[in-house]
């Protein structure tokens, strides 16, 4: 399972927070109401072929949450 980005950046919370800990802790308090696949995905994510989202995360690819074409 990728990071997910948006969690990972809200981590930084200074010089005196462990990224690692805070960012733990951030998926602990959100795993009711996760993030978007795409903020997950992270603001450099790529383009899924199948779906079109860009829900493949910017650095492993990984696609992000299921893969759904929208119809109707
Ligand atoms: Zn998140
Ligand atoms: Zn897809």
């Amino acid at each position: 399972m990728s990071a997910c980005e948006k969690c990972w950046r809200d981590a930084h919370m200074g010089p005196y927070v462990s990224v690692a800990d805070e960012y733990a802790r951030l998926i602990e308090e959100r795993k009711d109401n996760p993030c978007t696949p795409e903020e997950q995905a992270g603001p450099d994510a790529f383009a899924c072929p199948e779906c079109g989202r860009r829900v493949l995360h910017q650095w492993t690819k990984e696609h992000m949450g299921p893969c759904e074409v929208a119809n109707g």
